[in-house]
């Protein structure tokens, strides 16, 4: 395989600064596992499957890691989750702290800790009632005292009523750390295959047996659609329903600054991560622009419930989104050209107003961070489901078919755990951890809808 460029690999300049990956030129007529989408999960997939002997390709239509993994604010977090999702975060970190050595590469993983500071009654009970959840998790998570808030996050200026920590959390790099799984999957053996759409999945006996790329038939035994905030689309032409929405995230980066601890930090309305260039990634905490398109109203039932709990956190925005969604094809042959391929890269743009905002919140909580000059900013799709929980399994009624998708603004953190699970299952293997809460099948059934913020 080379790493040369060609024509096929005339990369748009993106709003971040991602580490490349340049595509294999040659497509393999069969392997045993294909990947569908490189973002941190279908990388991470592809690594495991690699590293144990399985031939895998990983198809990405555009570049590695340009989409969600790219965008995220990188943290690294067990602290606020689902308590299904904590033994995954759990998982996860354990990869996390073994990741650069494992990939032989930077991923900015740095074990900081994370801090939740709490600014409002509310705040403070939502964080008291997740802890009482996660009470036999296993986690260092605990309230710090004051003196204690004052020497971890100095400088703030906003009164905080407490502040919840856990000091093996952390942060990485999303511009470094999808390429570097990616590449480390390639030295194990994978191909990757970039720009490179999987138009669809080929059947025999109802079995899978292959994919449909723009580059031509892969035969496989099996095939994972890690395609974020694709899968929806990719799945539907298949015949199967995944609920899930589009959310969009935002971020901007802001120039170095003296005086900031080192450890992603959260308030009521804004978040900051120190960045390995010494800058800072920042964003609105509890603020997410949920863009109304026609499966806002297809889904409205399923997501009703969270829409209610959340109704504060999220400003729905009827725009060019719905127009572009109305006008994208929901079926397509495999002798088409598909979605896939017409937009390579998700590329939103960021609302300007809600990232000045995001910088004027940061200032008056922490004077360090006024009048800190934001050197870029971006926004990114989100994946959300209905509970907010990812799905990762089997495709039941498509034996060989495998889903990792839905990560609900946390996935990048959960990454290579979730790669792990759905590797787990995929080879038939003992699950790393229980699968159960990750059916796709538990969205038909439920009730209780919890959290599905970025960060
Ligand atoms: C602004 C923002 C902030 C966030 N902050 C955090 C955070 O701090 N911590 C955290 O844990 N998470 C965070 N998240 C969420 C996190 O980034 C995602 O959950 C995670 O990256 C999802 O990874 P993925 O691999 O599923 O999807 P993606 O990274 O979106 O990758 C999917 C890939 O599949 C490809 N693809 C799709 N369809 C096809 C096809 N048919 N053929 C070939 N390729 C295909 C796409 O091109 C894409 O590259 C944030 C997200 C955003 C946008």
């Amino acid at each position: 395989m080379t790493a040369s460029r060609d024509a096929r690999d005339s990369r748009p300049p993106l709003a971040i600064p991602l580490q490349p990956v340049t595509g294999d030129d040659v497509v393999p007529a069969s392997v045993d596992v294909l990947v569908i989408g490189g973002g941190i999960i279908g990388a991470s997939a592809a690594l495991f499957l690699a590293q144990g002997g399985t031939q895998v390709a990983l198809c990405e239509k555009g570049q590695i890691g340009a989409e969600q993994s790219g965008r995220n604010w990188g943290w690294v977090r067990q602290m606020g989750r689902e308590p299904a999702e904590i033994p995954l975060a759990i998982e996860s970190l354990s990869l996390w702290r073994e990741m650069n050595r494992i990939t032989g590469a930077e991923t900015g993983f740095r074990q900081t800790g994370i801090t939740y500071l709490c600014e409002r009654a509310r705040d403070m009970a939502d964080l008291d009632a997740w802890l009482a959840q996660a009470k036999g998790s296993g986690l260092p998570t605990r309230w710090l005292g004051r003196e204690e808030i004052a020497r971890m996050v100095p400088g703030l200026s906003r009164p905080v009523m407490g502040a919840l920590h856990t000091a093996t959390d952390g942060r990485a790099e999303p511009e470094l750390a999808a390429p570097a799984i990616a590449e480390a999957a390639r030295r194990a053996g994978a191909c990757l295959l970039t720009p490179c759409a999987v138009r669809g999945i080929d059947r025999r006996g109802g079995r899978v047996c292959g994919v449909i790329t723009e580059r031509g038939p892969i035969a496989c035994q099996a095939a994972v659609i890690a395609g974020g905030a694709w899968t929806r689309l990719f799945a539907g032409n298949l015949g199967i329903d995944f609920p899930s929405l589009k959310i969009l995230g935002m971020a901007a980066r802001v120039e170095a600054l003296d005086g900031v601890c080192d450890m992603p930090v959260g308030g009521s309305d804004f978040a900051f991560r120190k960045r390995l260039d010494g800058g800072f990634t920042i964003g609105l905490r509890n603020h997410n622009v949920a863009p109304l398109i026609p499966d806002s109203f297809r889904l409205f039932a399923d997501f009703l419930p969270n829409l209610l709990k959340h109704y504060r956190e999220f400003r729905l925005h009827f725009g060019r989104h719905f127009f572009e969604e109305l006008r994208t094809p929901r079926r397509w042959g495999m002798d088409e050209v598909s979605p896939f391929e017409r937009i390579r890269v998700l590329e939103p743009s960021p609302f300007a107003g809600l990232i000045a905002k995001s910088a004027a919140r940061l200032g008056t909580a922490l004077p360090s961070f006024a009048g800190a000059r934001v050197t870029q900013s971006w926004g990114g799709m989100i994946d959300v489901t209905p509970d907010g929980v990812p799905v990762i399994g089997p495709i039941k009624g498509i034996p060989g078919l495998y889903v990792a998708g839905g990560f609900s603004g946390h996935g990048f953190g959960i990454g290579p755990g979730a790669g792990r699970l759905v590797v787990d299952l995929v080879l038939g293997r003992k699950p790393c951890v229980d699968p159960y809460p990750f059916r796709l099948e538990r969205l038909r059934e439920m009730k209780a809808l919890p959290e599905c913020a970025p960060g």
